[in-house]
C-alpha cells in the first residue's frame, strides 16, 4: 500500500520519515518541497538523500488520480480537469483566471465599482471538489443527480490544489483564491474538508490565507454552527435558492431537514461569532425564484443580517427542464433585492460550453 503525500500532516509525516530512521529536519524538508517548491515527484527533491527519495517513490504517491481529460472554455479563461480516482469514481475541479478588468465577470446595473475591477485582476480561483457525487439532490444540480459516490480524503482534496498551483507555476502564476463549489456538499465531509484547509494554509508549507478560501453549503446547521465556533476565517457562503420552506423543499431536499429560519438564524450566529459577512448563493430560475416579488420575500428574511445575495442565472443540466433567468429580470431581482436593502451581485455563467458552471460537475 502506497501513502498519499498529501494525506499527510507534518507530525504524521515527521512519524513516517521517523519509522525510516530518517532524522526529524527531513520531514520539513519534504514539506517544503511539497508546498514550498510545488514539486510532483521524488526525484525533484535534490536536497534530499537517493535512500530517501528511492522510499517516497516505493512507499509514496505523489498524486491520487489520473488526469482523464482537460477541456478549455470558449471564453478563454476557465479550465475543467476531469480526474479518475484509484477507484475509478470521477472528480472535477475547474479554473478560473480573471485576467483584464473587461474580463470581470460580474454585471452591474449601474456603474461598475472600480474597486472590485482592480481586485478581480488577475485572479485565479480554482474550485475544488469535496466528495465524488453528492447526497444532497437538489434537483437543478448534475451533480446531485447523479447521487454520492464517497467522500473524498482530505489529500485527495489537497492534490487538485496543488495539480494546479503547480501548472500556473510553469507559467508564473498562483492560485488566488479556492472555492468549495466543484462536487459535493464540505460540510458533509467536514473532517477532511477542514484538514485540507489546515495543510493547505500551514505557514511553512503552501500558505494560503484562510480569508481566500470559500465554502459554500447546502446549509447544514450544525456544521454551520461549528464552524463558527471554530471561528475560521475562512468565507461562508450558503446556497439558498428560495425564500419560502415551500418553495424550497421543491427544489432542495435538504429543506426537509432544515427549514429557512433555521439556516438563517444559523448564519446569524455565524456573523455574531466570527464578525464576518454570509455570502447567500441563488440561482436564477426562470418564473421560479426570480421574480422581484420573490426578492422582496427574500430580503425580508435577511434584514439585519450581514450579508450579500450571490445571484447567478441557472445553468443548464439534463435532469432538469427549468430555464435561466434572462438579463431584465435578473436586473430586476438585483434591483428589488438593493431597494430592500441587500446588496446584490450578478454573476456571469462561466465555463458553460465544456460544462464547468456551478452544479454542472458530474464526472
Ligand atoms: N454543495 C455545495 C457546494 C457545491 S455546489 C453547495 O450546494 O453549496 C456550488 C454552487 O452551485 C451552489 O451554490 C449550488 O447551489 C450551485 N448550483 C448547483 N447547480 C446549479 C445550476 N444548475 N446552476 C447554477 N448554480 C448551481
Ligand atoms: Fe450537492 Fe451542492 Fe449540488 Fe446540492 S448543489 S446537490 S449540495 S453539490
Amino acid at each position: 500500500m502506497t501513502q498519499l503525500i498529501y494525506d499527510l500532516d507534518l507530525p504524521s509525516l515527521t512519524n513516517l520519515l521517523k519509522e525510516w530512521n530518517e532524522p526529524t529536519y527531513r520531514a520539513k524538508q519534504v514539506w517544503q518541497g511539497l508546498y514550498q517548491h510545488l514539486y510532483n515527484a521524488p526525484e525533484q527533491f535534490t536536497n534530499l538523500p537517493k535512500s530517501l527519495r528511492e522510499k517516497l517513490t516505493e512507499y509514496t504517491a505523489f498524486t491520487p488520480f489520473k488526469v482523464k481529460v482537460f477541456q478549455d472554455s470558449s471564453d478563454g479563461f476557465t479550465r475543467k480537469t476531469l480526474f479518475e480516482l484509484p477507484d475509478k469514481n470521477l472528480i472535477e475541479a475547474v479554473l478560473m483566471r480573471y485576467g483584464d478588468p473587461a474580463d470581470n465577470p460580474q454585471i452591474t446595473a449601474s456603474a461598475p465599482n472600480s474597486k472590485n475591477l482592480r481586485g478581480a485582476k488577475n485572479r485565479r480561483t480554482l474550485c475544488i471538489s469535496t466528495q465524488a457525487g453528492c447526497a444532497m439532490g437538489c434537483v437543478f444540480c448534475a451533480t446531485g443527480q447523479m447521487g454520492f459516490k464517497r467522500h473524498l480524503s482530505s489529500g485527495e482534496i489537497v492534490a487538485q490544489v496543488m495539480y494546479y498551483a503547480q501548472m500556473l507555476k510553469d507559467v508564473n502564476e498562483v492560485v488566488t483564491n479556492i472555492v468549495f463549489m466543484g462536487m459535493g456538499e464540505p460540510f458533509h465531509n467536514y473532517d477532511n474538508t477542514m484538514s485540507a484547509i489546515d495543510r493547505l494554509s500551514d505557514a511553512d508549507g503552501y500558505n494560503f490565507g484562510a480569508r481566500r478560501f470559500t465554502i459554500s453549503t447546502v446549509g447544514l446547521v450544525p456544521q454551520i454552527r461549528r464552524f463558527a465556533d471554530e471561528k475560521r476565517q475562512v468565507n461562508l457562503a450558503i446556497s439558498l435558492h428560495a425564500a419560502d420552506d415551500n418553495e424550497r423543499l421543491a427544489i432542495m431536499p435538504v429543506n426537509k431537514r432544515y427549514k429557512i429560519a433555521e439556516v438563517i438564524d444559523a448564519c446569524r450566529y455565524y456573523v455574531d461569532h466570527t464578525g464576518r459577512r454570509v455570502t447567500f448563493e441563488w440561482a436564477l430560475i426562470n418564473g421560479v425564484n426570480d421574480s422581484p416579488e420573490v426578492a422582496r420575500r427574500l430580503a425580508s428574511r435577511l434584514k439585519g443580517l450581514m450579508c450579500h445575495v450571490n445571484a447567478i442565472p441557472l445553468n443548464p443540466t439534463t435532469g432538469y427542464s427549468g430555464k435561466a433567468t434572462d438579463h431584465q429580470r435578473a436586473i430586476a431581482f438585483k434591483e428589488s433585492l438593493e431597494q430592500a436593502g441587500i446588496p446584490c451581485t450578478i454573476r456571469m455563467r462561466r465555463g458553460i460550453d465544456i460544462q464547468a458552471g456551478c452544479g454542472q460537475l458530474a464526472g
